[in-house]
């Protein structure tokens, strides 16, 4: 037999056990006879559940000479007068058994650990995915993706949209005179304005759409308000003070402003009139916002 049994009688003295117990907690012939509290002394555990319970079973650690987790199942013994004659106990070592489940269990942690990880990298991704790098701001993919679905939700309310594209003046000159690095300075103060300038907490959709140039779409604002807003944009950005090289860098910045539906109903439609807006302002001798 393979599990470790232990007999004891009615004063918890040991009356026999098999050669398995020997092997899992040394006890020994010359042991017969002696109170079992005083043989199994290291494992005050097992004392103190054969002393409270008639019949249990639990799961203990066993810390003998090859420590072990077993199975202990107590069961009291009882004559047909219903007199407790006795104590059994069955100790099966389940080491293997719980050793294969504590791998199991550090495994799951692992993979959950792993899933939760992907998915963290997933969001990450998702988010990468529709911003641009330079500014943070939305970039075209997201703009191209996001602006229809715009306009049939706005379809649906009866609502306007406006729609804004900015583009920086004679930008090339910048880059020319002051360098790549300056030039991108630029382009993340003008984003920083228009996030500014865009409630955070507004169904407002302001994109990177190109190079330095820059698409805003207004829910629920006129083409007046737009205009307004625009020029907001335009005037603060005229006055932003930049340097280079203790030199400053004047910079303008252009636009075009359209309607939703009043100027066009598709996406590309509006992006059509309002770079046309864009080109006139260009025309007109830049930083100046132009209505369609
Ligand atoms: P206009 O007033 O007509 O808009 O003239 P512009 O010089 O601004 O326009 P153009 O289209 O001739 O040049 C735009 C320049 O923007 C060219 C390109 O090298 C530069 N550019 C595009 N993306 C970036 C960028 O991420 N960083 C920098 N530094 N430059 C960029
Ligand atoms: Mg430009
Ligand atoms: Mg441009």
């Amino acid at each position: 037999m393979s599990d470790g049994v232990l007999v004891l009688d009615a004063q918890n003295r040991i009356i026999d056990f098999n050669p398995a117990l020997k092997r899992l907690i040394g006890v020994k012939k010359q042991h017969i006879g002696q109170p079992a509290a005083q043989v199994l002394a290291k494992w005050p555990e097992i004392v103190r559940l054969y002393h409270t319970h008639e019949s249990f079973k639990t799961e203990i650690f066993i810390d003998s000479l090859t420590p072990c987790y077993v199975e202990l199942l107590i069961t009291s013994l009882h004559n047909e007068r219903k007199q407790l004659t006795g104590r059994l106990l069955v100790l099966r070592d389940i080491t293997q058994r719980y050793q294969a489940e504590s791998e199991l269990r550090q495994a799951n942690e692992y993979l959950q650990k792993q899933v939760l990880e992907i998915q963290t990298l997933q969001v990450q991704l998702r988010e990468q995915a529709m911003r641009d790098g330079l500014t943070g701001l939305f970039n075209r993919r997201y703009f191209d993706e996001i602006f229809p679905k715009e306009l049939i939700r706005a379809t649906r309310d009866s609502e306007r949209v406006a729609l804004i594209i900015m583009d920086i003046d004679y930008f090339k000159n910048v880059n020319d005179t002051f360098g790549h690095q300056a030039g991108d300075r630029v382009i993340q103060v003008f984003a920083d304005l228009l996030r500014y300038y865009s409630d955070s907490d507004s169904q407002n959709i302001v994109c990177r759409y190109g190079g330095e140039e820059f698409v805003l779409a207004l829910p629920g604002l006129t083409q007046e308000k737009a205009f307004q807003h625009a020029e907001h944009i335009r005037l603060s950005f005229q006055a932003a003070r930049l340097e280079s090289r203790g030199k400053e860098i004047y910079t303008t910045v252009s636009g075009g402003v359209a309607v939703f539906p009043d100027h066009g109903k598709t996406t590309d439609e509006l992006l059509q009139v309002v770079d046309q807006a864009l080109y006139a302002a260009k025309l007109d001798g830049r930083n100046c916002i132009k209505r369609v």
